[in-house]
Formats: structure tokens, sequence, C-alpha cells
């Protein structure tokens, strides 16, 4: 089968192309290239979608870790505590800010934070936590906001993988994912659920204070215009990339849904392989699927990598490396850590091609090539 792809950005935008290419040049044609109206109005509708107060739009999801990290005015030398299980920009920004990153495990059946590895990793100097909604599924948050709330430490949400979720409290209440710490981080990176047409980020906030000094630290530290009030960054989302937000946002739902259907139809073509095991979705939360990963057992994961893209099958391993033992964060104890959930993890999770414009064909014809592919390794 021919053009398989992780992404299918292209048939996504056929779909949409005539209202995308009438905003664009509009864009184009008022020439308000910087923070022009679409940028205004894009935070605006986002804002109402969320159901939160301020959307803060930025360059990228990284400069909105960054950024709201700076905005809550920690020290050097002050702890965040973060998954190790994530991708590198959650842990980066921390690391650059000359913080200390205190890496977590996670769960091995969420991916998500596990309760009791924060909990011990809490110490006086804990100044954030960082929950990674990871592959799309909310971290379960109404523990972790009572456990950081007995400690009157700030949660900052890492939404850049399931933007369009939502989060059920015990008491029936639900909020969307990102609007639940005291700041919510996204990311717009085109593969993301919600993706433009080039880099960007938001971040969201129901704190008034908090809102101000987010908005003044992604430009230059300014209020008014040449009046610097704190050392900020220049982080702008592009009026040509909120104009294509904009109409994204309006598909958002049924591009999350879509997702869910083709993870509905993978959980079922490979229920009955022992060897597979599918991902979890935990009863709290809407799982957004930005990624269809699965744990293989009794079967070489990388062989598995390799003899799937013999059959013209992309798959990817999100994350090969996990972020304790990575070069970069080398000054931060890596070896002295021991978390046994996120070392299996990454010897056996594989992800498969999901996105908005899978087909029935498509989608059966590869589960039914890793249903083969794992029984023929398993039985080796
Ligand atoms: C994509 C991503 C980011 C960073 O977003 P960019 O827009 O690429 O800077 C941060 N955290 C997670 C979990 C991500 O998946």
């Amino acid at each position: 089968m021919q053009g398989l792809q992780m992404v299918d950005l292209k048939r996504q935008y056929q779909k949409i192309k005539a209202e995308v290419d009438a905003a664009v040049l509009s864009v184009m044609e008022s020439a308000a290239f910087i923070n022009g109206p679409d940028v205004k109005h894009f935070a605006t509708e986002l804002a109402e979608y969320l159901g939160v107060k301020h959307v803060i739009p930025c360059a990228n999801g990284t400069d909105a870790l960054q950024i709201a990290l700076m905005a809550l005015e920690l020290q050097p030398g002050d702890e965040v505590i973060t998954p190790s299980f994530t991708y590198i920009a959650t842990v980066e920004v921390v690391a650059l800010l000359r913080l200390k990153p205190v890496f977590v495990d996670v769960d091995a059946d969420t991916f998500t934070m596990n309760l009791d590895s924060v909990r011990n990793a809490i110490t006086d100097k804990t100044k954030a936590i960082i929950p990674v909604h990871l592959y799309g599924q909310c971290t379960d948050m109404a523990p972790l906001m009572e456990l950081a709330a007995a400690h009157n430490i700030p949660l900052i949400e890492d939404n850049a993988q399931a933007i369009g979720g939502y989060y059920t409290f015990p008491d029936g209440s639900v909020k969307k994912t990102g609007t639940m710490g005291i700041v919510g981080c996204t990311s717009f990176f085109p593969s993301k659920n919600l993706g433009a047409y080039g880099d960007g980020g938001a971040m969201f906030t129901n704190d008034d204070t908090l809102a101000e000094k987010l908005r003044m630290i992604a430009n230059h530290g300014q209020k008014v215009r040449y009046y610097h009030e704190m050392v900020g960054c220049n982080s702008r989302l592009d009026s040509i990339q909120a104009a294509v937000l904009r109409i994204k946002l309006r598909h958002l739902d049924e591009y999350c849904d879509a997702r869910i259907a083709a993870a509905d139809y993978y959980d079922k073509a490979f229920a009955d392989n022992p060897n597979i095991e599918t991902p979890y979705r935990a009863p709290y939360n809407k799982h957004v699927f930005h990624q269809y990963t699965l744990k293989i057992k009794n079967a070489d994961r990388d062989k598995l990598v390799d003899m799937l893209a013999e059959k013209g099958i992309p798959s990817m391993i999100y994350y090969p490396v996990p972020s304790h033992k990575q070069e970069m964060l080398r000054d931060f104890g890596g070896e002295a850590y021991t978390l046994p959930v996120t070392d299996f993890l990454n010897t056996c999770v594989v992800s498969l091609p999901i996105h908005t414009e899978l087909t029935e064909e498509q989608l059966a014809y590869i589960s039914s090539h890793t249903n083969q592919i794992v029984d023929q390794l398993s039985k080796s």
C-alpha cells in the first residue's frame, strides 16, 4: 500500500482548502502579519472553546512552557517535577532557566505521571509540577491537584498532545485539558491535534494577574510599548497561523473524534493478539489519541518497526531515550534515578499511524500486518 504516513496533513488540507486559502490570502492582502485581528479573534475563540478566561498565544509550545515557568518567578536551583517519559521540551525549558528538573515515573497503563512518585519527589524546594497529558490522555488531575494544593505548589499542564480532550472530576464536573493547572501550555506544531501550517503555541489561565504577566513576558516584558518592566522574550503567533487555526479550531472536535474512531478500529483488530497491549483509556478522560501507542510483548519491538517499514507502514518510538538519560541533562543526576516503568516502556512502546484521514482500508492493512509480524516474531 502506497503513501501511508504517521500524519496525513495533505488530505486534511484538501477538505478545508477553500476556507484556508481565503483566510490566508486575506491576511496577505491586509498586510497585518504581526498581531493582526486574526490573532485576537483566535485567542478569544479558543478561550471560549476551552472554557478558560485567558488564552495567550505565543510562537510555539516550548516557548509556552518557558514563559509559564518565567511568570512563576522561580529562582535558580528551585525544583520542578516532571515525568522523564515525555518529549524533551518539557524538561529542556526547566534546565534552560537554571531550575532543577526532578524526574518522576509514569503509570504503565496511562503513560502519565505516577502520583506516588510525585508524592515522594516533593521537597521544600519544589516550586512547580508539570503533568504531561501524553499521547492525548489526560493525567488523573483530581488527586494531583489535591496533593499540589496541600503543598502549595503550582501545576503547569503540558497540554501539547491533548488539546480537545477533557477530564471528569469525581463530582462529575468536566474541564478541558490545559485549564486545570494555574497555567496550561499547548503547541500548534502541524502534526498536533490542533495544528497550524507552521509553528505556534499558547498558554491558558483563569488568573488575571498571571495572564497579564504571561502576555508581558511574551512581548519583551512590556505592557506599554518601549517601557520594559521585566526580562521577557519575543514569542508571537503569526497572523497567518492564527487565520489557519481559526478554521481548524472549528473542526477540532471532529478531528479528535476521527482519531478516536481510528483507535477504536485498531483496538478491535488487536483485541485477540496476546502479544499486543492496546492503549488503556482512563475512564476519567476523553483520550484524544495524539498517538496510538502499543506495548509489544514477547517480540522484538525494533524488528517490528523494521518489518512494518518493509510493508510501507511507518511507525515511531515515542521516545527512544527517556529524559533522565539524555546527554543534555547529564548534570541532573540521571544515573541516580530508578524509574522502572519509564525504562520498561522505552523497550516496548511503538506508535502506529493515527490521524484524521485514515481509511478503513488503510487501518485494515496496518493492523493485519502488525498482527502477522508480531505473531511471527513472537514464535521466532
Ligand atoms: C510538541 C510538544 C512540545 C513542544 O511544542 P513545540 O511547538 O514543538 O515547541 C512540548 N511538549 C510536548 C509533550 C510536546 O508533544
